[in-house]
């Protein structure tokens, strides 16, 4: 299996030969082409199991290949949302995206607590196309400085079960209410099962494809 044959598009398997991604990982072969249909998402994933380029790889054509969303007056343009517990994944998240979009016109950007939020604030009234975010950090922008968060159709609940651990699972729900309605949500958790992980599910997404790997 090859990452074209899984549906990626010419310019990102460059970039992926480019970075000696040979073949895709077994969670990146179940999730990509899902993703790319428009289905929500329900996938394990233990860590380095590459399951960021899983959701970041096709997240990345659809935003190529749609066209400019026009930002209305004093609105943001973020279109994909990637909540994220902890500012480590945030940091590495970006980073990873970076990578993945080099020779794309996509913009994105880490926001995380701990940091000054004053240059976070500024990349994003530059324009980006992606937010990763951990909950408090995003909940200060969109609270204090206005962040709109409606043309946002593409959300991505990362590391779920630690999400809930942590205490986070308002801000989740809360964040549904934000995006755009119309909207495609990727969720990944280490454990599929547990009955909070159910429970946010149902809440969450719409007739998921669960992927199991
Ligand atoms: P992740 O589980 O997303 O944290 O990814 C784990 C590591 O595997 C990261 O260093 C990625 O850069 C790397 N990686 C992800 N997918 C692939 C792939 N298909 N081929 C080679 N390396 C990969």
């Amino acid at each position: 299996m090859s990452f074209s044959a899984l549906g990626l598009m010419p310019e990102l398997v460059n970039t992926l030969t480019q970075i000696e991604y040979l073949k895709p990982t077994p969670i990146q072969a179940e999730v990509i082409p899902l993703v790319l249909e428009g289905k929500d998402i329900l996938a394990s994933a233990e860590t380095g199991t590459g399951k960021t380029a899983a959701f970041a790889l096709p997240l990345l054509q659809m935003l190529a290949q749609r066209l400019p969303v026009q930002p209305q007056t004093e609105k943001t343009n973020i279109q994909v949302l990637i909540m994220t517990p902890t500012r480590e994944l945030a940091i590495q998240i970006d980073e990873n995206i970076q990578q993945y979009s080099q020779g794309l016109t996509i913009a994105s950007v880490a926001v995380y607590g701990g940091a000054s939020i004053r240059p976070q604030m500024t990349a994003i009234k530059q324009g980006v196309d992606i937010l990763v975010a951990t909950p408090g950090r995003l909940f200060d922008i969109v609270g204090q400085h206005d962040v709109d968060l409606s043309n946002v159709s593409y959300l991505v609940i990362d590391e779920a079960d630690r999400m809930l651990d942590l205490g986070f699972v308002k801000d989740i729900e809360k964040v549904k209410r934000l995006v755009n309605r119309q909207h495609q949500t990727m969720m990944f958790s280490a454990t599929l099962f547990s009955d909070e992980i159910k429970v946010l599910a149902e809440k969450m997404l719409l007739t998921p494809a669960l992927i199991n790997v």
